[in-house]
């Protein structure tokens, strides 16, 4: 039988006594050392003891906020505490903390953004120092968490920071990794130092705020009150906010505090006992172990209680496996009933984890989460890093697959066959922090194009991401055009490489606007958020045929008429006859009806205000490589 333990893990603490609880099952003594400060040399030692399930315990009276301990084992090795909530500085003492006492003014009290469908949802993935470094941002806190919510800055009358934010209509922020990593030096002087960036995927204290991403890295009250103001900031603007985690490896392997306290039992292994490597990191968590699940499913929900964060993006999510992420979803919902889960279908090497047990496409129907679509990625743009061309450059091969994108990525029918039940089970993108962003991937296949085309490229991208059917999700920047100069691992790049340029706002506003107005459009247009696989079925009609014309043209049945959304790829203007649309109509919906008028809504410049009439005699025209919508009323 395996060994299981519900009871609470880590340092309890109380007033007047704090319990400490580790796992350590193949271990005979273990003992807590206690220190009264980050650096003291001095410590005392308590012997721990253990259960039969392989438990270790002491409790030590007195009130012990803010002493900090670690455990030392068989008398040999000293490690800090995986269940950690709080640490010094780069992570070498676990910290002892009254959590009451680290609750910025207003925080238990301020109201959430109110609950949305998913599909509703429009996420925007950042990294702290990304965001609030550049000298452009004009962000006085740079480099932290309490900058990522600093209001009024602006470059050149152009909003930065996260009034930029509200004013782009996003709904989720989602912040790449805030919970303690290894690779980057937390002390305040090295934070924009060349050799000293990190996106975050090397995980050391899950339960602990990285200390490089906070002004006070060396006052643990304070890194959690700066991202709880963090936090609240966003809440206070309507922003939601989610947390990326890695639970699938820890940075440090055979010396990691998990390893040490007990050995072998929190990574998958070969037959041969080496640990495997699906993660391409090292090792990967043995996440269908018992008290490695509940390791993770205690750390998820910590942060969504005592943080009141509204999301999770899971990296290499297909290493976790689904009945500890259906678990995790079911009591994550029962907290917050609109958490949104997301994470990547995908291991980056093999795994002993049997492909049963794998969350990939297809296992998240059953507790309807959602997954990064790199199908629809790449059908529409591209290849990541590579010149294969997606649609939208013109590559015509693939148009069913973006339409299956379009329609959410359900069983649309035989030719357009994706992998959800549910259109919010697929997280709609062209580009995420990994491989080129688009900018530089559409420069990259297209050298010799001007820089109007070059936009125009970036804007017809974007108008087929936010009409389709799906959660769209786009990284920091795209929005105006971030380029990070070809680099398509930035990972520990400089700040030169990662850091946002907010002129590039300025430069790039027509984008910008479209982007926005792209946003404001969807929001206007529930026909683009539709869920229901049945609805989308009987809802959104691609047209069979558009006459000379290679493009993907469809109709979603509105409240009062149908929204006809044309996505022409084609290098010249293409004409859709009145007649065409008509016989759609027909056959897709009305067999018999009067007539019908057709007016523009959206055009390559964004929303058409003012005069919606239609512009051609015979039909409706749709310029080359760009996106027209029309409103179509029937008249019965
Ligand atoms: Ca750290």
């Amino acid at each position: 039988m395996e060994l299981y333990c519900d009871k609470e893990l880590g340092a309890i603490y109380q007033s007047n006594k704090t319990i400490f609880r580790t796992f350590a099952p193949d271990k005979n003594n273990i003992k807590l050392r206690l220190f009264k400060d980050a650096l003291s040399l001095e410590f005392t030692e308590y012997r721990m003891i253990k259960d039969l399930n392989g438990i270790f315990e002491v409790e030590i009276n007195g009130d012990l906020d803010e002493y900090y301990y670690t455990y030392i084992v068989e008398n040999e090795y000293e490690v800090t505490d995986p269940y950690s909530i709080a640490s010094s500085i780069n992570s070498n003492r676990s910290c002892i903390l009254d959590l009451s006492k680290t609750n910025p003014e207003g925080f238990l009290q301020h109201k959430e953004p109110p609950i949305i469908n998913p599909t509703d949802s429009i996420i925007y993935e950042v990294h702290v120092k990304d965001f609030t470094s550049h000298p452009t941002s004009n962000i006085t806190n740079k480099a932290s968490l309490i900058g990522m919510v600093e209001e009024n800055t602006q470059y050149n009358g152009y909003k930065t920071g996260i009034d930029h934010l509200v004013e782009l209509g996003i709904t989720h922020v989602h912040l790449m990794p805030i919970y303690d990593y290894l690779t980057v030096r937390e002390e305040r002087e090295f934070a924009f130092d060349d050799d000293n960036y990190n996106w975050g995927y090397d995980p050391e204290l899950y339960n602990v705020v990285e200390g490089s991403l906070v002004l006070y890295p060396d006052e643990p009250k304070k890194r959690i009150l700066e991202f709880k103001k963090a936090i609240m900031g966003f809440h206070e603007k309507g922003i939601k906010v989610v947390m990326d985690v890695v639970y699938n490896h820890t940075f440090r392997g055979k010396v990691s505090n998990f390893n040490v306290l007990a050995t072998n039992y929190y990574y998958r292994q070969w037959p041969d006992g080496t640990f495997s490597n699906g993660s391409g990191c090292g090792n990967e968590f043995d996440t269908q172990k018992p008290m490695a699940r509940k390791f993770i499913i205690d750390s998820l929900k910590y942060w969504v209680k005592e943080f009141r964060v509204d999301g999770f993006r899971f990296d290499l999510m297909a290493l976790i496996d689904i009945d500890t992420i259906e678990m995790a979803v079911k009591e994550l919902r029962e907290i917050k009933p609109d958490i949104l889960i997301y994470g990547e279908p995908w291991m980056a090497d093999n795994t002993p984890l049997p492909s049963n047990k794998t969350t990939s496409k297809g296992t998240q129907s059953k507790m309807s989460f959602a997954l990064f679509n790199d199908n629809f990625r790449n059908a529409v743009k591209g290849d990541n890093d590579g010149y294969y061309l997606g649609f939208a450059q013109g590559n015509l091969d693939e148009i069913r697959n973006v339409e299956t994108g379009i329609a959410g990525s359900i069983f649309y029918d035989t030719a357009r066959i994706g992998f959800t039940q549910k259109a919010r089970e697929t997280i709609n993108y062209v580009n995420s922090h990994d491989n080129l962003i688009l900018q530089d991937k559409i420069l990259k296949v297209f050298p010799n194009k001007t820089e109007a085309e070059i936009k125009n490229y970036n804007k017809f991208i974007h108008s087929i991401l936010f009409l389709s059917q799906g959660i769209p999700f786009i990284h920091a920047g795209n929005e105006f055009l971030r380029s990070k100069n070809g680099n398509h691992n930035s990972y520990n790049a400089p700040l030169k490489i990662n850091a946002i340029d907010w002129s590039l706002k300025e430069k790039n506003i027509d984008v910008y606007n479209y982007i926005k107005e792209l946003i404001e459009f969807r929001k206007a247009n529930e026909a683009f958020r539709l869920d229901d696989d049945d609805e989308i079925r009987e809802k959104l009609k691609f047209f069979k045929h558009v006459e000379n014309c290679p493009t993907i043209a469809y109709t979603i049945k509105s409240k009062d008429g149908f929204l006809l959304v044309i996505h022409n790829a084609n290098r010249t203007s293409c004409l859709l006859t009145y007649q065409n649309i008509k016989n759609h109509i027909a056959e897709c919906y009305l067999e018999k009806f009067k007539d019908m008028t057709v007016g523009i809504l959206f055009d390559e410049n964004g929303i058409v205000r003012g005069n919606i009439n239609s512009n051609h005699p015979h039909g409706v025209q749709t310029k080359a490589i760009s996106t027209y919508v029309y409103k179509v009323n029937v008249i019965e």
